[in-house]
């Protein structure tokens, strides 16, 4: 009976307490040599997305580097159809 359960799948908001369908990837780029990627702090709806991008710019100030690491801003990233680019 639960057939419906894949369509039903949704990304939801990080806040504690909030059960609002994400619309952003909080996230920064990140590289380290040769390789990147965007180093992820969590979704977000749009009402906590302000919330959420100041939370992840606190931890991601504090964030140790190695060498050869170097990361980007924290922004937010709208999410679509699964895919998702800077804003
Ligand atoms: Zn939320």
């Amino acid at each position: 009976m639960n057939s419906n359960l894949v369509f039903s799948y949704q990304l939801l908001c990080c806040s504690p307490g909030c059960d609002q369908p994400a619309r952003y990837r909080i996230a920064a780029p990140w590289s380290h040599g040769a390789s990147s990627e965007l180093k992820n702090y969590g979704l977000a709806c749009e009402r906590c997305r302000a919330d959420r991008l100041e939370l992840a710019r606190i931890r991601h100030g504090r964030l140790l580097l190695a060498d050869g690491e170097a990361v980007g801003q924290v922004d937010a990233y709208p999410l679509r159809d699964g895919s998702e680019s800077p804003a």
